[in-house]
């Protein structure tokens, strides 16, 4: 399977950003796919250059209607958006999104059209308690919702203790989690071996090469290293 190297540039960015997008372009990896999720302001414009597939970093599960500040994914869809990350750790914690609201979410990216990219991962308490397998058993069955395919749906494995602290799993926990997500997936779905599973978490021109041939790993979900073009290049051109 080709490897998605994905970036999140979360609320950073204007649009003086967008020539990291024409950097991109230009040194892209022929190997591996790539996609950049900038915020909602860019979407369209950094669609409309055409450099690399883009996506959105949330949506909401109703199509329109009376909530302010919320973007649909119908609207990232015409905005030329082709994916939306769904359940974040930052939108689990800072906007209480349940298992549940993350379900409806790839639910409606699916209506739209779009690849959802589903984020799971425990916390440092979690972890060190041992419930890390746990919780994302949890995850998988609350937040992955029946119909999943390897066309609709990526699932991205990022443990919310290495998101932006520098710090990483071993290598053998992520082959352990990697491993335990496919199998879950696989108790579900009849075509889980070509389910995407990206891990995200501190990945770095450094790391990226280790981490990406891990068994599994099908990929990487990239935020601070995805905003210099040469550093995300640096990650895409690791993948194996
Ligand atoms: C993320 O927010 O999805 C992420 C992986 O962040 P970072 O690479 O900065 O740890």
């Amino acid at each position: 399977m080709r490897q998605l190297i994905a970036g999140n540039w979360k609320m950073n960015g204007t649009g003086a950003s967008l020539a990291e997008l024409d950097a991109i372009r230009e040194a892209k990896p022929a190997d591996a796919d790539i996609l950049i999720c900038p915020p909602a302001t860019l979407i369209a414009r950094a669609a409309a250059k055409g450099a690399v597939p883009i996506g959105g970093q949330d949506c909401r599960a109703q199509v329109s209607g009376a909530f302010t500040g919320d973007v649909s994914a119908e609207m990232l869809k015409d905005a030329g958006a082709v994916a939306v990350i769904v359940g974040h750790s930052e939108r689990r914690q800072h906007h209480g999104e349940s298992d549940a609201v993350v379900a409806a979410k790839a639910r409606a990216a699916w209506r739209a059209g779009l690849l959802a990219i589903i984020c799971i991962g425990e916390t440092e308490a979690e972890r060190l308690g041992g419930h890390a397998l746990d919780v994302v058993t949890r995850q998988i069955a609350g937040s992955v919702p029946d119909g999943a395919s390897p066309e609709n749906t990526t699932l991205a494995y990022e443990p919310v203790w290495a998101i932006g602290t520098g710090r990483t799993p071993t290598n053998a926990e992520i082959v352990e989690m990697h491993g335990h997500i496919r199998a879950r997936l696989a108790a579900r779905f009849a075509d889980a071996a070509g389910m995407r599973i990206l891990y995200g978490g501190s990945v770095k021109p450094a790391n990226a090469r280790e981490i990406l041939a891990l068994a599994d790993v099908d990929g990487a979900l990239v935020g601070g290293a995805s905003l210099k073009a040469r550093d995300f290049l640096a990650i895409a051109a690791a993948s194996s």
